[in-house]
């Protein structure tokens, strides 16, 4: 498709800019999409902030990766999806060749390939995205809701990282939307699960998400709170998603002996614990 758009562009932290640019081109084994409900994830306000050494890869670039879509234009190899499909992808896909992703860990692949764009009005998807991480949106589900797909992806994977069992006591440091999404798969799965966060805003929404306690991460006293709402011996999990070190800290420190520790929030470069 020819012509314009409008479209968030990242020229560097602190600069971004919203601006007409061209419509991107797909080839033959892409497609096109319109951009129909775009998120802010925690990511992309890191990305503002400091920028990101690997999903902003050249200057300006589009911005934003969380999104849901109209396919409005296919390439003529494309068979996976056709021109009205509603899409909704994750960001990125592995390349399945190098040691971290023949070792399964996707997530750490060598050579991740990214996507951004969602704060733009059409993105063209590649090739390899399309191919393994590109979906049609079920019917009903609101572009609103399908657009979370990739933050969901995450707190999936992590939470299958962790060997949670029925009944154990789980604290999810940060009841941000990642934090939520952890609280509700762990309660789904019969964990007891304890919230622990600055806001008293965010405790109080973290009762919608199943937590049996919510502890206030400021209080003076916090870990022993945690620890007599455990019968006094820790969690046995603690997931962290706040990506902060300090909270790093207080995650080893409340888990109980021979506990696991979710480290999921990326802190920032440099950091030391
Ligand atoms: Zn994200
Ligand atoms: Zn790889």
């Amino acid at each position: 498709m020819q012509g314009k758009m409008k479209a968030q562009m990242f020229y560097a932290p602190g600069d971004v800019r919203f601006e007409e640019t061209d419509i991107p081109q797909i080839g033959d084994d892409e497609i096109l999409v319109k951009v129909r409900a775009a998120l802010t994830c925690g990511t992309d306000l890191k990305t503002y902030r400091r920028g990101h050494p690997t999903i902003i890869q050249h200057t300006p670039s589009t911005f934003g990766h969380e999104f849901a879509s109209d396919v409005v234009e296919v390439g003529k190899n494309v068979t996976k999806f056709k021109v009205g499909d509603r899409v909704v992808g994750v960001n990125t896909a592995p390349c399945f060749e190098c040691e971290n992703c023949k070792n399964k860990q996707y997530s750490l692949c060598e050579h991740l390939q990214y996507l951004n764009g969602a704060f733009s009005q059409y993105v063209a998807v590649p090739a390899h995205i399309l191919k393994y991480n590109f979906f049609k949106i079920p019917d009903g589900l609101p572009y609103e809701y399908a657009a979370l797909l990739e933050p969901l992806a995450c707190a999936v994977h992590g939470f299958d990282s962790i060997p949670a069992k029925v009944g154990d006591y789980v604290v999810v440091i940060g009841a941000g939307p990642i934090g939520l999404m952890f609280m509700d798969l762990l309660n789904l799965h019969g964990c007891r699960v304890i919230a622990a966060d600055l806001s008293e805003h965010r405790l109080e929404l973290s009762k919608n998400f199943g937590t049996i306690a919510q502890v206030n991460a400021g209080a003076p006293d916090y870990v022993e709170q945690v620890r007599n709402l455990t019968e006094g011996k820790g969690p046995q999990i603690v997931v962290e998603a706040t990506g902060f070190p300090e909270a790093w800290e207080k995650a080893f420190e409340m888990a109980r002996p021979g506990a696991t520790v979710l480290c999921f929030g990326g802190t920032k470069k440099g950091s030391s614990l």
